[in-house]
């Protein structure tokens, strides 16, 4: 590095691992459900220690449950980076909250889900770039494949078929993208955007979903820069299926190498 060079950021990493999980069934918290033999946290962690962006970790845990604290340690030993746990909250953004709240100093912040346990290295890579270019929020996206539609149930109550909606639009596809994370934050910003959804009531606040939707709210751009498929979150059983199968092929693919 010159002279010249600007101090580089240091970008805190949040990662919300205090989900129940309760969708996949397992009876057990996601974050520990195994995933070729290791806790899912530890397949996310290595996707995050191996980008090299994060200068330190928050790793925000289920509360009360200390079973993934030593996959945190062990994360921490082999890179030597600073990974700190804290319990998470009830719902998502107050584990974000919680994560915040035990972050150092630093000058960006990408909050990421656990549950997105095989976003490449190279997603967090784009997002810190993309933040050192002066973004305030920048997050990653894929396209849509599905044709989405707007939906009212209260419109279709009277018809007595479960669970039915009637249609009330159907938004242009080529303006859509599904966002993953990690999403990226100037820290200030997102502290102040959290600080100010703190008082809302628990509908106005269940109706934001991500960090990025408080920014906006706040009045931040935010940027959306490309995605990976392998960033998609294990929500279901079928999800999980998809990514030993993903992780099967890799194995494969490095002994192939190998010989
Ligand atoms: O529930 P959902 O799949 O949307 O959760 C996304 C991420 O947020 C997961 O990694 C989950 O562990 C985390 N989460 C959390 N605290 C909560 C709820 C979810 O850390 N109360």
């Amino acid at each position: 590095m010159t002279t010249t060079d600007p101090t580089p950021a240091r970008i805190g990493v949040i990662v919300v691992a205090a989900g129940s999980g309760t969708r996949l069934g397992h009876g057990m918290p996601k974050a520990l459900v195994p995933l070729a033999g290791r806790p899912l946290l530890a397949h996310a962690l290595r996707g995050i220690l191996d980008s090299g962006v994060a200068d330190e970790l928050v790793v925000v845990l289920p509360l009360g449950d200390d079973r993934l604290e030593g996959t945190c340690r062990e994360a921490a030993r082999r890179t030597g980076t600073v990974v700190a746990t804290v319990p998470g909250g009830a719902e998502r953004h107050d584990s974000v909250r919680a994560g915040l709240a035990a972050l150092g100093p630093v000058d960006h912040v990408l909050v990421h889900d656990a549950a997105r346990c095989l976003t490449p290295p190279a997603v967090f890579a784009r997002i810190a770039a993309a933040l050192a270019a002066g973004s305030p929020a920048v997050v990653p996206g894929v396209p849509v494949a599905d044709t989405i539609k707007a939906v009212d149930p209260a419109a279709a109550a009277a018809l007595d078929i479960p669970d039915a909606a009637l249609v009330t639009g159907t938004p242009d596809r080529s303006g859509l993208r599904a966002i993953q994370t990690p999403q990226g934050f100037d820290a200030a910003a997102l502290a102040a955007a959290h600080q100010l959804a703190a008082g809302w009531d628990r509908t106005a606040a269940a109706a934001v979903t991500d960090d990025a939707a408080l920014m906006e709210r706040a009045g931040h751009p935010v940027l959306v820069v490309p995605g990976d498929p392998a960033a998609f979150k294990i929500t279901t059983a079928l999800d999980l299926l998809l990514a030993e199968a993903m992780l099967a092929r890799q194995d494969t693919a490095t002994r192939t190498q190998e010989t």
